[in-house]
């Protein structure tokens, strides 16, 4: 059980998201973007912000484990998204409300379908103003 993958839980979850770990993988991922030259722009939006204002959506937890009850945060690079915590908040809201889009899809499939939704409102959204 030392080095156990994460189960799904949002329990599990939310406490690695605060764990020491994630934020020092956090501040990795934007220092990565940036020296490959890639902007910090909101997936679900498009608009630039800095990384301060962005969060790391999960594409797939497989890089996330617990080795001697420490969290260990070694996700790929693109299995991380950034997102405005409004966006982030709205993806969040279909994913893990929507049972067909929790159930019967990868996180990485369901995160596609609920981003190209939340796109499609906030277009309809700005038309109707
Ligand atoms: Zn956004
Ligand atoms: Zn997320």
């Amino acid at each position: 059980m030392s080095n156990r993958r994460v189960p799904g839980p949002t329990g599990y979850r939310s406490d690695f998201l605060r764990s020491r770990a994630w934020f020092a993988r956090r501040d990795r991922w934007f220092r990565k973007q940036d020296r490959l030259g890639l902007p910090s722009a909101c997936a679900v939006c498009g608009q630039e912000a800095p990384s301060a204002s962005l969060e790391l959506h999960h594409l797939d937890y497989q890089g996330v484990s617990v080795v001697a009850s420490q969290w260990r945060a070694f996700e790929r690079h693109d299995d991380l998204v950034p997102m405005h915590p409004s966006c982030h908040e709205l993806v969040h809201r279909l994913i893990d409300r929507d049972t067909v889009l929790s159930n019967q899809r990868t996180r990485r499939d369901a995160t596609a379908i609920a981003i190209a939704r939340v796109r499609e409102a906030l277009i309809s959204h700005r038309e109707q103003k």
